[in-house]
């Protein structure tokens, strides 16, 4: 396994943003990430950091990242991943066996780990349809427990690992037969959707900013509330869909908070919502990056 100290953690990242983190372990394998996950006390998990702003500060603490963890298996219409498998090639690996339910997968530049964190979900689908039961380590225990879906509190972007007791150590998926054409044009479909709204990597950005208010949607709110034309030297808001935002080249944490801010303050004026962040603040913050937290995210910041 490989352990890095003083590691730059900005190439990792989606945003293409965040500092220096005081130490981060790639484990290979479940037990190393068991035994790693026993040994420390402090640490955070993360997978793609494709849904997280990163500290340009950095992070003075442990970061255990999964993507070296990359184990699937498919038995009949049965899948079982390890929380590092990432979303796209799962989606495509279980499409070429005619198996279909994880066709949303095949956009999400994400991992199983952070997908079940997030119950992620896109065109009509989400994690929680297919999910039977998860591999966990308990924090408090340190033991390994397992989980059935009804147990892991799943809803609009939620599920039971938010409370921060547990890690997804590896997820099962129950998912149907169906013809190979029918999987292929749905995620075409899905990737078509994409790539006409949606900014590619190229234009570093960590997808919605924003979660869905009940019965809305937050890019319909942004767009009327005026946010398109909102940019700064280093950041701006995606024209072609309000609720993202890019990293034009250079760009700190504070940079983004400072434009989801003001976003969020657009939309409350026009229509006294109150927006709340999809996007997930790690690391060391600033005084002014508290402030900006407190506002966007009251008391759901993770460090
Ligand atoms: C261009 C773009 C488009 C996107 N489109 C969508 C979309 O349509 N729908 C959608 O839902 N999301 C979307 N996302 C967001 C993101 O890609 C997904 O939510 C993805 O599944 C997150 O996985 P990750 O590995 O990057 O998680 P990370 O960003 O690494 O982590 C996210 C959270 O999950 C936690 N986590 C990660 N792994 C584990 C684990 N093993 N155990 C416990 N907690 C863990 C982390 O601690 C963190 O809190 C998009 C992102 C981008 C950049």
């Amino acid at each position: 396994m490989q352990v890095k100290e003083n590691f730059e953690i900005k190439p990792l990242t989606t945003y293409k943003i965040g500092g220096v983190v005081k130490k981060v372990y790639f484990p290979e394998t479940l037990e190393e990430f068991t035994e790693v996950l026993r040994e420390l006390d402090n640490y955070i998990v993360l997978g793609s950091c494709s849904d997280v702003l990163f500290s340009s500060n950095g992070y003075s603490g442990n970061l255990v990242v999964t993507t070296e963890m990359k184990n699937f298996e498919i038995r009949g219409t049965k899948v079982i991943a390890e929380c590092g498998v990432k979303d796209p090639l799962i989606s495509q690996k279980v499409a070429e066996v005619s198996l279909s339910g994880l066709e949303f997968l095949i956009g999400l530049p994400g991992t199983i780990g952070g997908a079940v964190y997030m119950n992620a979900g896109a065109h009509g689908q989400c994690i929680a349809d297919t999910l039977v039961s998860c591999c966990l380590f308990d924090r408090e225990t340190k033991e390994v427990v397992y989980m059935q879906n009804s147990e892991m509190d799943f809803s609009y972007r939620h599920s039971l690992l938010h409370n921060g007791r547990y890690i997804l150590l590896s997820a099962e998926f129950e998912l149907k037969k169906a013809s190979q054409e029918d999987i292929k044009e749905l995620m075409d479909r899905n990737l078509t959707f994409r790539k006409t709204i949606q900014p590619s990597l190229a234009k570093p950005n960590a997808g919605s900013v924003f979660k869905n208010p009940e019965n809305d949607s937050a890019g319909r709110l942004l767009d009327k509330a005026g946010v398109k034309s909102f940019e700064t030297p280093t950041v701006k808001v995606w024209d072609k869909h309000a609720n993202f935002i890019i990293n034009k080249g250079g760009a700190t944490s504070e940079d983004i908070l400072e434009m989801m801010v003001k976003m969020y303050e657009a939309v409350k004026q026009t229509y006294t919502i109150e927006l709340r962040p999809e996007i997930i603040f790690i690391g060391d913050k600033t005084k002014k990056e508290e402030e900006l937290c407190n506002i966007l995210y009251r008391t759901k910041t993770q460090k």
